[in-house]
């Protein structure tokens, strides 16, 4: 427990002219006042306006602060009333403990209505004086780290109340290692399970990746001491709670998350930083759009610092803040570190509002309250600025949708209703049509364009930030991905038979249903299409004394591996390269006859997509996707771009060239999985290379051809649907 002398010595070493006097005068008062009040703990009442008080030595705050502290329940609890404390330690310690009695008054947590009013009250509480919110803070930190004393119930509502309230207003007020603190506490009591499961596996990655980590920290030591950079280089993992948010705000797995190491330099002065950030820059590859300058434009809350991500040993992602020692006693102790800069060394009044972004938050904040007639336009007014992560949006009814930052129309158009989501085809913000993908602010009315019978693309799941919309679309896609399947089955299936030269029909495939193990034929389409089972094997379940001729894909699947295996399915199913002649009529409209025409090399185009041409005088015309980066190279040149399209009249069954860049897991058999699906899907494979990405995976090149760009569509997602492909892409596509 801490004992009143032990606080006086406190204050002391920050404030040797601290009036000791004044400090005893209050703890003999507040110690008689309590008298013998004890606190759910069983310890005497005194010890926590104690411990309150020495919280705030930490950030060197001024003896009416101190002294406000010890006091601080003594209105509300015992028979202590204002005159009194006027009398005895003037109007200005009065002040601050009238406000805090006032704040005690509070229940915050009950309904919205009366949350909203007297969250507006506690602000109120603190419009005076800015010392009474530290205080409280103080306070609050005080009651988390004794929670434990607390019947259930009520510690649950207390832990929330922190995690909504006050831990936000400690990273408002810049107070750092406050908001850390609130934030493990509220987590520990409000979600202990999900805190032990990330602490576990914080546990597991220490031991997989802690020597990556000091090798870092060891090599970005010896580098900057090189270059004679005095700098204090401290590796830390993130607090637990700020692991949890991260994966609540991006709907990922634990996994997933990539920087959950963090390196604070702390150097001397301004232009140090930037040459530590140099020196970190040449040594290891920077992750794109992760460089933060916190420094020549501080965060609101005066925080500032460089931030940037590397990717270290191991391919472990590391975040690194570079920051000047004055910056870091800004970062831990936000409004009450300005104290520190000045000769006394102790955070008075003026010191705390002169030159305070937050501070200057907070009074914005306050006029606006003064201006506001609703409470509860009042509240959301001022948690759009209290909760960071959040953003509040409206429905043009007027229906408030709260969403993490980084959030779209279709987050929003999810948060409304499933089928808003899975029907939107447009969005208007504030009035204005938008992009679906666009990020939402706060404050932006929102306005969805529906369109029944409409399909999400799939390419929306990695868009959205929310875990509904995410898994929402995710099902929805699946649903339109089966019916894909499906109908790509039914066509291998049809074409199969066509090639066996044998008869076909549904009835004829019903009657042999028994001898595939499915329950109808939709169910052996599907699993043609997704390439569970092969379509020779469902000729010969209709005709069992067939001989399927075409086993190559089969036999490499279950046999050969690798190169080898592809190179015997090549003498099949791959056309030679060269074989075709480059000259053939490309059935284009908008080409001069009298010129070749000619597909770009790397990636081709295939009818479906939008295409240009490109002139090249005494050459001919070489056709692009418009999508196609290569184009870039002829943005100064606008005569050369022709207007091109595909002349469908003109289509026969040719076949157009088109690049895939296809992961797949290294491991036998794989090659010949993915030559099966392209072969089965009746696509020529004209060239294929590779390169070795990890010992786990290959990435191959592959030329192909195919009929249009549907047809490469159902081929990229049957790849998708193996196991052993972890990606397809297509290469200008
Ligand atoms: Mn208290």
């Amino acid at each position: 427990m801490m004992r009143q002398y032990e606080l006086v010595e406190r204050v002391r070493r920050y404030n040797p002219n601290a009036d000791e006097d004044l400090l005893n005068r209050a703890y003999v008062y507040a110690m008689k006042a309590h008298g013998q009040q004890t606190r759910a703990s069983g310890d005497p009442y005194i010890s926590h306006p104690l411990e309150v008080a020495a919280i705030l030595t930490e950030f060197g705050l001024d003896d009416a602060t101190i002294v406000a502290a010890i006091l601080h329940d003594t209105i509300e609890d015992t028979g202590a009333t204002r005159e009194e404390i006027d009398r005895l330690f003037g109007a200005e310690i009065a002040r601050l403990v009238d406000g805090l009695t006032k704040i005690k008054k509070l229940d915050l947590v009950s309904k919205r209505a009366e949350q909203a009013e007297n969250f507006r009250k506690l602000l109120l509480a603190v419009a005076d004086d800015v010392r009474v919110l530290l205080v409280k803070l103080a306070d609050r930190l005080h009651n988390m780290r004794t929670l434990d004393f607390v019947p259930p119930e009520k510690r649950k509502r207390i832990a929330e109340e922190t995690l909504d309230i006050y831990a936000p207003l400690a990273g408002r007020m810049g107070m750092q290692s406050v908001r850390a603190e609130l934030e493990d506490l509220a987590f520990t009591h409000l979600m202990p399970d999900a805190r032990k499961m990330i602490l576990a596996r914080l546990d597991d990655l220490e031991k997989k990746n802690g020597a990556n980590i000091r090798q870092i920290e060891q090599e970005l030591r010896e580098e900057l001491s090189q270059r004679g950079i005095e700098a204090d280089v401290v590796g830390r993992r993130k607090p637990p709670y700020s692991i949890w948010r991260k994966m609540e705000r991006k709907s990922v797995g634990f996994e997933q998350l990539s920087d959950i190491y963090g390196f604070r330099v702390v150097v001397r002065d301004v232009e140090e930083c930037y040459r530590v950030l140099g020196v970190v820059h040449t040594k290891w590859p920077s992750v794109p759009g992760r460089f933060k300058d916190y420094i020549s434009t501080p965060k609101q809350n005066d925080y500032r610092s460089l931030h940037t991500t590397v990717v270290g040993p191991g391919r472990q992602r590391v975040e690194l803040q570079i920051r000047t020692g004055d910056m870091h006693d800004i970062a831990r102790h936000g409004i009450a570190a300005h104290a520190l800069y000045k000769d006394a060394h102790v955070a008075d009044v003026e010191t705390l509002t002169r030159e305070s972004g937050a501070y200057r938050w907070l009074q914005r904040t306050l006029e606006l309250l003064a201006e506001g007639d609703s409470p509860e336009e009042f509240l959301e007014h001022t948690k759009l600025e209290l909760f960071h992560d959040q953003v509040f949006c409206f429905s043009p009814k007027g229906r408030l949708i709260a969403l993490p930052r980084g959030a779209t129309p279709i987050d929003f158009a999810y948060a409304v209703h499933t089928n808003v989501g899975n029907t939107a085809v447009g969005a208007k913000i504030n009035g204005r049509i938008a992009p679906l993908l666009s990020e939402l602010h706060n404050g932006d009315e929102v306005e969805i364009v529906r369109a029944e019978g409409q399909t999400p693309p799939s390419a929306w799941e990695s868009a959205v930030v929310t875990g509904k919309a995410r898994a929402a679309i995710r099902r929805a896609t699946r649903e339109a991905v089966r019916a894909q399947y499906k109908d790509l089955g039914r066509q291998i299936v049809s074409r199969a038979f066509e090639r066996a030269e044998r008869p076909f029909s549904d009835d004829l495939l019903r009657a042999a249903l028994p001898r595939l193990a499915r329950g109808s034929c939709e169910d052996v389409y599907a699993a043609v299409g997704r390439g569970e089972i092969l379509s020779g094997d469902v000729v010969k379940a209709v005709y069992p004394e067939f001989k399927d001729d075409r086993k190559i894909a089969t036999a490499i699947d279950r046999n050969d591996t690798g190169w080898f295996g592809l190179r015997k399915a090549s003498r099949l199913m791959f056309k030679v390269p060269g074989s075709q002649a480059d000259e053939r009529a490309i059935p284009i409209r908008g080409a001069r006859g009298d010129m070749p025409v000619r597909f770009a090399p790397n990636g081709g185009a295939v009818p479906g997509d939008r295409i240009v041409g490109i002139l090249t005088p005494g050459e001919g015309i070489t056709i692009y996707p418009i999508q196609s980066p290569a184009l870039s190279a002829f943005d100064n040149e606008p005569e050369r771009w022709l207007d091109v399209r595909w002349d469908l009249e003109e289509m026969g069954a040719d076949k157009f060239p088109a690049q895939l860049k296809v992961s797949i897991i290294n491991e036998p058999g794989a090659l010949g999985v993915v030559a099966g699906v392209i072969g089965e899907a009746g696509a020529n494979i004209d060239n294929v290379s590779f390169e070795a990405r990890s010992p786990d995976f290959r990435d191959m090149l592959i030329d192909l051809e195919v009929t249009d760009l549907k047809h490469l569509t159902a081929i990229m997602s049957q790849l998708k649907a193996k196991s052993v492909v972890s990606k397809v892409e297509r290469v200008n596509g």
